[in-house]
């Protein structure tokens, strides 16, 4: 029927589409599914206004490796392409030369990453046949085929196919693994994970007479409707922990998440879990996925999402943000960088309504919260902004406070002379238990902060806030916590003193000795006759000089 170049201008694009989509070849395992999938959505779109009048069958799109052939096939029932159709969407692709698909692609690592569409199956096929039927009936059933160079065949197949389309991939040596199905049913998983179209790699195996053997059931591998496209206001809290044990197996039920549905001024929903974090345990970043119309695009999501939203977990599913485009594009993109900042402030509304209308179940996991919350005020300041509301104080007694509450609430008895407000808090109650009730026993507050971020948030607070200060509780006997100025009384006389120093002095870390002081106080800690204290400034002193 017609034989004939791809393209009006091309040069040779297949060596260049086998070298710079070399680091991730499975896309296109994704690229060439959606197009099925979009075909089937296509087709009941039409179904729906009418303007397909047939029957609409079984819409199964179906993957099928053959490890003898060494082929793949992508089988859709969707619309079809008539002869014209498959001359303007595959052979006018969408690039018009070697050059500008060069320029437009540069950086090789994006290309793996977001994929080109059809043309990507030349990464792992020789040769590319297309057998398709448009769901106009009297259109014949047309055969393209592709040998990974610039001319093709096409033509017309006597034997009708039912509607639909076939992509069958003859693959390269190199590229055997993909014709084995166990293999691809993975992939599948992985990027297909949550398209609207059923998708069956096989059947169902069943054990029968000692093996295996197929049923009739298709294997289907994903979930046609995934939770976060439905409607908050219907979804229960077990359906929220159920979608999360399916995206995590084997972690901890999340502290709460956020449902994100957000229409204007762009389309996002998503959902996001705060996961629970066990103390010490390293922190993992990047478990957010992000999604394209429930395609999956990557799991890499740093520059996309804000910084302190990259130890969260969950999805994002945006059609707005670019994705056939490079990751620096996307991070300096201004449309992504709304998304960014609304998604920030949607999270920083909803953890403020928590606090507002659930205080005291908010507070029972502000311990697992904290950390999150501290991320996103050291590294956001908009967020920071809006976290003065809800970002939460613990004081050794076990009770929550917000900023504003704990400042009223010690400033009275805790204000120097220069009118600074001293918090007082230890990041050790039980280690520094003595000096803990020193403190208490002169009627101070210590807040208890052994947080891994406290430090962080200490000095991003005393910053702000200006006319506060935090001190450590051992960083002098509690006399003189609040004013250095106190005269205290020693019960050994210098005599004494100097004799009992290098005992002390002894026990000390040798190299670190000027960080702390000894007093033989008759006032120290409860009863304790010695205490040695590490400054303030000292102990900040010495951890800088650590640092560097
Ligand atoms: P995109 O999907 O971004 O449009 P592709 O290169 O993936 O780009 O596909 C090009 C076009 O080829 C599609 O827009 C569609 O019109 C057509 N096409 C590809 N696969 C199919 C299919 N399975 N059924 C019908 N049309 C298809
Ligand atoms: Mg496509």
């Amino acid at each position: 029927m017609q034989n004939g170049k791809i393209g009006v201008t091309t040069e040779n694009i297949f060596p260049i589409i086998k070298k710079f989509l070399y680091s991730d070849h499975e896309i296109f395992l994704r690229e060439l599914v959606s197009n099925a999938v979009d075909a089937t959505q296509k087709l009941k779109t039409l179904a729906s206004t009418g303007d397909y009048a047939g029957e609409l069958g079984d819409l199964t799109v179906h993957v099928t490796a053959d490890a003898a052939a060494r082929t793949l096939t992508i089988s859709d029932a969707g619309i079809g392409m008539t002869a014209e159709e498959v001359d303007r969407y595959i052979n006018q692709i969408a690039f018009s030369g070697a050059e500008e698909f060069m320029s437009k692609y540069k950086n090789q690592n994006i290309i793996g990453h977001f994929g080109l569409g059809f043309y990507s199956a030349f990464m792992v096929a020789d040769r590319v046949e297309i057998v398709t039927q448009s769901y106009r009936e009297e259109a014949p059933t047309v055969v393209w085929s592709c040998g990974g160079t610039p001319e093709f065949t096409m033509t017309e197949r006597a034997e009708k196919r039912s509607r639909g389309t076939d992509i069958i991939l003859y693959l390269s040596e190199e590229s055997a693994e993909f014709a084995d199905q166990s293999r691809i049913r993975g992939m599948l998983r992985k990027y297909c994970r949550f398209l609207p179209i059923p998708i069956a790699c096989g059947k169902v195996q069943e054990w029968k007479d000692g093996k295996y053997v197929d049923t009739e059931r298709d294997d289907i591998v994903n979930d046609t409707d995934p939770l976060w496209t439905h409607n908050p206001a219907d979804v229960t809290d077990e359906q929220y922990r159920e979608f999360y044990r399916k995206l995590y197996p084997g972690s901890d039920d999340p502290l709460f998440w956020i449902h994100l549905n957000i229409d204007y001024p762009f389309h996002l929903t998503g959902i996001l879990y705060f996961p629970k974090i066990h103390n010490n345990f390293e922190i993992q970043k990047n478990r957010i996925q992000l999604y394209s119309n429930q395609v999956y695009v990557t799991d890499s999501v740093e520059g996309i999402v804000p910084e302190f939203l990259t130890l969260l977990h969950g999805v994002i599913d945006s059609p707005d943000i670019p994705l056939n485009v490079s990751r620096s594009y996307l991070q300096s993109d201004g449309n992504v960088r709304k998304i960014s900042g609304y998604i920030t402030r949607k999270v920083a509304d909803k953890l403020q309504e928590l606090f507002n209308t659930a205080r005291a179940d908010f507070e029972g996991k502000w311990d697992d919260l904290k950390i999150f919350i501290e991320y996103g005020i050291v590294t956001d300041e908009k967020f920071a902004e809006k976290a003065e509301g809800f970002m939460l104080l613990k004081n050794t007694a076990g009770s929550y406070f917000t900023l504003a509450e704990y400042r009223d609430k010690v400033k009275e008895n805790q204000t120097d002379r220069n009118g600074t407000v001293i918090y007082i808090y230890t990041d050790d109650a039980v280690g520094k238990h003595s000096f803990v009730r020193g403190a208490e026993e002169k009627g101070y507050d210590v807040l208890l902060m052994d947080g891994q971020l406290d430090n962080h948030f200490v000095s991003w607070y005393e910053n702000k806030e200006k006319g506060c200060r935090f001190v450590r509780v051992d960083s002098d006997v509690a006399e003189r916590l609040i004013d250095k100025e106190t005269n205290m009384s020693m019960s050994l006389s210098s005599e004494q003193q100097d004799i009992m120093r290098p005992v002390f002095e002894s026990q000390l870390p040798t190299d670190q000795k000027i960080f702390y002081n000894i007093a033989f106080e008759a006032m120290a800690p409860t009863d304790a006759p010695v205490t040695i204290t590490q400054d303030e400034y000292m102990r900040r002193m010495k951890e800088m000089a650590a640092m560097s």
